[in-house]
Parts: C-alpha cells; sequence; structure tokens
C-alpha cells in the first residue's frame, strides 16, 4: 500500500541540507536553544536483548496503563517551536494496541501541525503494523550492526537470559530485512544506525552495503553509548574509531546520505587527525555530522510517569513531570539551571559546533573543560 503524504509532500524534503533534528539551526534563528523536538518513550517492552542496548536496564515483560493520549497532545501544543516528535522504546511497535491507540494518533497530529516525526523500531514486527504508519512517519530509524544473521542472533539476544533459536534469531532477521525493503520500496524513508564500537569497528563497509541493498534512504553513524547494557563492554580506542569512519567513507555510496552524530571529534582539537578528519567530513558530498539534540533542542517524556529526562537513556535523574508543569518551562529550567548542561553547553559557530555529547564527553574526554575550548584552523 502507497499512501499519499498531503501535508507532508508540501513540506520541505529532509535532506542532507535540511536535518530538523540538528540543534544548531533552531540556536542560530533563536540566538539560544529552544525546545524544538520531544520524544516520547511509549513501551518499555522489547522483543530482543541487544548487548548494546542503552536503554537494557529499563526493559520489561509487563508494563501498566500509560498517560492518556490527550495530556501528551495537550502538552506537545503547548511547546511554541515544536518541530520534531520522536516515538522511542523498547520497541514502540511490540503491542498492536499501542500502535493503533497512541502512535498512530501522535503521528497524525504531528502530521496535521506540519512537524516531522521519528519512530525507533527494529523492524521485526509485522508488517501490517508498520503499514498503518505509512501516510503520516516521515523516518523510521532502525538499529544495523550486522553482516549476517549470525551477527544478529549473536548480538540481538545477547542478555535475554534464556537461549533463543538461531532459527528463531534467522527469522526475525528476514523479517526486518524484508520489512524494510518493502516500506521503502511504498515510499518511507529508512534511516539505519550503526554505532561503531568493538564488534562493528572493522566492518563497516560490509554493514553499509547491506544498508544500502535494504533500500534505506539514510545511513546513520554514531559511536556506541556506555550506557545500561552496553557500559560493560570494552570502550574502543580514538584511534580505531578515527581508522573505521575513514574506512567507511572510502569505502560507501557517494549517492547514499550518511549521517554522522555525536562523535568524539572536534573542532577544538588540537590534533592535527583530528582536525583532518573534520575537513574531511565537512567536504564529501552526501556527509552530514548531527549535533547531539539531547538536552539541546530536545527532552524525552516518560509515557507512563509523565516523568521528563534529557534522553531516554542517559543515567540523569528526570527533571520535570508533565503532570504539573508546560515543556517549555521545564526545558528552560534545564537550561538555565542544570549543573550538567553547564558543563557541556559550548557553541563555536564557526565550526557548526554546539559541543559534546554528555555521555560521550565522559567516555572520552572526562577532564576537558569544553567551554573553556574554542574551534581552530577555520
Ligand atoms: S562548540 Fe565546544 S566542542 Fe565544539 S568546537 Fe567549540 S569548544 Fe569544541
Amino acid at each position: 500500500m502507497n499512501v499519499l503524504k498531503p501535508i507532508s509532500s508540501s513540506m520541505k524534503e529532509l535532506s542532507p541540507s535540511y536535518d530538523p533534528w540538528d540543534p544548531i539551526t533552531s540556536l542560530r534563528k533563536h540566538g539560544r536553544h529552544v525546545l524544538t523536538s520531544v520524544e516520547m518513550t511509549v513501551t518499555n517492552l522489547c522483543n530482543m536483548r541487544c548487548e548494546h542496548c542503552a536503554v537494557g536496564d529499563a526493559l520489561t515483560t509487563r508494563e501498566g496503563e500509560m498517560l492518556p493520549l490527550t495530556k501528551m497532545l495537550h502538552r506537545l501544543e503547548e511547546v511554541e517551536h515544536l518541530e520534531t516528535i520522536s516515538i522511542t522504546g523498547g520497541e514502540p511497535m511490540f503491542r498492536a494496541g499501542t500502535v493503533e491507540n497512541m502512535i498512530v494518533p501522535l503521528l497524525q497530529y504531528a502530521h496535521e501541525r506540519g512537524i516531522r516525526s521519528q519512530i525507533n523500531s527494529n523492524l521485526t514486527m509485522p508488517y501490517s503494523r508498520y503499514e498503518q504508519l505509512l501516510p503520516y512517519l516521515d523516518v523510521m530509524h532502525i538499529s544495523f550492526n550486522y553482516e549476517n544473521g549470525d551477527d544478529f542472533h549473536q548480538v540481538g539476544f545477547a542478555n535475554s537470559g534464556h537461549p533463543v533459536s538461531r532459527e528463531a534469531a534467522y527469522r526475525l532477521y528476514d523479517t526486518m530485512i524484508e520489512n524494510s525493503r518493502r516500506l521503502s520500496a511504498d515510499g518511507m524513508f529508512i534511516s539505519a544506525e550503526s554505532m561503531i564500537n568493538y564488534r562493528t569497528h572493522s566492518k563497516l563497509p560490509q554493514i553499509h552495503e547491506l544498508i544500502r541493498q535494504m533500500g534505506a534512504r539514510r545511513h546513520e553513524v554514531h559511536p556506541m553509548y556506555a550506557s545500561s547494557f552496553a557500559s560493560s563492554l570494552p570502550v574502543l580506542a580514538l584511534k580505531d574509531m578515527m581508522a573505521a569512519i575513514h574506512q567507511l567513507l572510502d569505502a560507501r555510496d557517494p549517492e547514499m546520505w550518511m549521517l554522522f552524530g555525536t562523535l568524539p571529534f572536534f573542532a577544538c582539537s588540537a590534533e592535527e587527525q583530528d582536525q583532518q578528519l573534520l575537513r574531511r567530513m565537512r567536504t564529501e558530498p552526501n556527509v552530514t555530522l548531527r549535533n547531539d539534540p539531547d538536552g539541546r533542542n530536545r527532552v524525552n517524556v516518560n509515557m507512563f510517569s509523565g516523568d521528563v529526562f534529557v534522553t531516554d537513556f542517559a543515567d540523569i535523574a528526570a527533571f520535570g513531570n508533565i503532570e504539573s508543569h508546560k515543556l517549555d518551562e521545564i526545558f528552560a529550567e534545564w537550561q538555565t539551571a542544570h549543573p550538567l548542561n553547564q558543563k557541556v553547553n559550548c557553541f563555536c559557530d564557526a565550526a557548526g559546533c554546539c559541543g559534546p555529547n554528555l555521555l560521550v564527553a565522559d567516555m572520552y574526554y572526562p577532564n576537558v573543560d569544553f567551554k573553556a575550548r574554542k574551534a581552530i584552523n577555520l
């Protein structure tokens, strides 16, 4: 089923020169960070237990009632500069009821208001669930870190707590690939994200080729976040991460949009190889570097408690609740008063950089004061 998107079709197309999730655009427009993006966690259920899952410790096998949809819609309506929403989990599409009663209405709201939407899914659910999103959804964001079904089996169920057969894993792997091909053919924008970690860094070109064959329009690449399940995995050395990025850029399809996010390389670095990599990324066609939205132009809302967080996975306590406060008010308080935000809240306009991700800064630069640095060599 290929359904027209009457409102979105007249909107600016997402492209390497238009990424409304990047906080740099609203920062330049308003002269300060404003809330333009709201992420909602709509479930803690998931059929997988990935080795690297950044919300793994929050996953459950049962969960209670969500807040009423009307409450969330009301809070979204109040956000003055809202440009994007994201829906995450767990696996948001895990229960058909969540799709029908929460996800589709949220996407319809976004579509009618003319704002962009994204869902994070493992894409292993039945096609009919995804098909319902076709008229409204802008970006289907999936994780893809595998060379084959055996990789998927090994990585995707590492924390299951019980054995998962190779055949069962292959069934899900094949469903994911088939869903991606079919949804892409039906017009859905699939953005496949690969993390760079101890396991993937030597095979990113092969992963990229599979993503291309799955019909994805964009390949996102991020470092692994050392959060939750991933916190016990080996941290990749910066030199290995850099070599992996160069290798990927050498081998990639230059027609495909490649979005690199939360990389631990900055224009304020005195290291020539950091500057060289950044120069390469700025000049390669169809390659973009997205600034980290978390806490800059985006907050996360837990749809069960109403609590508001800087992201769905950082180990930072909630700093507000939508039962009692507007999202713009909660965001303003985080921006002006929260000590963690002050730690990485830097901005170098010429470099198009508004500071590191908190987790990445902690992993690689625990003693660096980014607010005392400035971009160089520009
Ligand atoms: S904004 Fe911060 S991290 Fe980025 S180049 Fe400037 S000082 Fe470095």
